[in-house]
């Protein structure tokens, strides 16, 4: 058997970090899914412990495959022990030994049912809200029939784009705007050009295909890290090499920044470049603030909004920067959420197996939300903001829409 083709260096950081556990068990209190499951083992169990055995190719058993990648053990454990790394690794490794099922080979790749559903958006939409429909996709592909699936908008964020005029300025930054915003909420991508533009900036916006972290996080490491690269190279179109990259997904944004590189072992100066230009839209909003340079001409927003800062965005070690610019915008009467994990974790929870599971991780958080009863749920990444409004029927925005009306946008 042939293992995978990893950066060597990066695998060997990750890997010698499992020497560094003492056992303190931080992580298996964290993790959300061994709280509610017995079929996963825990962080510290499947991660160090197990890896000790893998021999750097074969599991000791199957439970690393309910691992959710949410990475929160990563981030809390005291010892630094990158678990959801090794985890991430030994995932691919097992759907390498055992094949990749036809759904997962779909959920993967974003582009593929956004490019299907948009010229026909209206019946791809009526479809996917089809309970027929959805049974017989339960039962033969094994997406479950109540997971939650976006809505076709019928156009793309690019096209939009394309035809927007720009005013030429000296200040100019480049949009990552990911899969979700180029087939489903191309309005996200309209908003985010408002906010730079009000503040002065050109925005440019090459044409971009998927990041690979679907790939990824599905065990398909070779096309995930072919993704990452190819699209690290068209984000350094010619005469933007120096410009700040703004990304307005946190888990794509993450994956620019650090997991390519770290997980995948993907290794190309312009990936170098790239992951060290990206910023998450409110970092770089809130670092302008900083700065003195943010615009607050802000009229008053009288709504109550939710705030539920995403695993992925909390993994980018940033703070909750969203939090701290919409507590600007007068009239806004703002909830933190305090929860970890939606229980998504980008495509987990719409598979047959896992979305009963993903439902629990989820539930104090959709508890707290329909006990507060706000106007609006606000959160950075799209999956999450999918399964909140399907658990809790509450509307989900982008914390930067609010940010978008507070400029008196709609
Ligand atoms: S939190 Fe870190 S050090 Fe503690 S048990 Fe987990 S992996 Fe080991
Ligand atoms: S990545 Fe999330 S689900 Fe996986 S072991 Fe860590 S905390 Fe648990």
């Amino acid at each position: 058997m042939t293992t995978l083709s990893w950066g060597a260096e990066a695998w060997a950081e990750v890997r010698l970090s499992l020497d560094h556990c003492i056992k303190c068990t931080v992580c298996e209190t964290a993790c959300p899914v061994a709280a509610v499951t017995g079929l996963f083992p825990g962080p510290k169990t499947v991660g160090p412990q197990a890896e000790r055995f893998r021999a750097g190719e074969h599991s000791p058993d199957l439970s690393v495959d309910y691992c959710s990648g949410c990475g929160i053990c990563s981030r809390v454990c005291p010892q630094e022990v990158r678990i959801a790394e090794l985890n991430s690794r030994a995932r691919a490794e097992l759907k390498r030994e055992r094949g990749i099922p036809l759904r997962d080979q779909l959920v993967a790749r974003p582009g593929l049912l956004g490019r299907t559903g948009r010229p026909v958006a209206p019946l791809f939409n009526w479809a996917m809200a089809n309970p027929l429909i959805r049974y017989l996709g339960e039962k033969t592909v094994g997406i479950h029939r109540k997971a939650p699936v976006p809505k076709s908008v019928g156009r793309t964020f690019s096209y939009w784009v394309s035809h927007h005029r720009s005013v030429p300025r000296e200040r100019r930054v480049v949009y990552f705007h990911g899969c979700s915003t180029q087939w489903y909420e191309p309005h996200v991508g309209q908003k985010v050009v408002a906010i730079l533009e009000h503040n002065g900036f050109q925005v440019v916006a090459p044409r971009q295909d998927c990041c690979g972290l679907p790939l990824q996080s599905n065990g398909i490491f070779d096309a995930a890290r072919q993704a990452a690269t190819r699209l690290a190279r068209q984000l350094s179109v010619s005469g933007t090499e120096e410009l700040p990259i703004i990304a307005s997904s946190t888990s794509c944004g993450l994956m620019m920044k650090r997991e390519a590189r770290e997980i995948l072992g993907a290794d190309t100066a312009e990936l170098r470049s790239v992951s060290s230009r990206t910023y998450d839209i409110f970092e770089f909003l809130l670092e302008l603030h900083q700065r003195g340079e943010l615009r607050t001409d802000f009229k008053p927003v009288p709504l109550t909004v939710a705030y539920h800062a995403p695993c992925q965005q909390q993994n980018q070690l940033i703070g909750k920067p969203a939090l701290e610019v919409l507590r600007l915008i007068p009239g806004l009467r703002l909830l933190e959420l305090d929860r970890s994990c939606c229980g998504i974790a980008g495509t987990y929870g719409v598979k047959r197996e896992k979305y009963d599971i993903a439902m629990q991780v989820g539930e104090p958080l959709f508890a707290d939300i329909l006990a507060a009863g706000p106007d609006l749920v606000a959160c950075d990444s799209e999956t999450c903001r999918w399964q909140i409004s399907g658990a809790t029927g509450a509307t989900s925005v982008h914390p930067l829409e609010i940010l978008h009306r507070a400029y008196g946008g709609s």
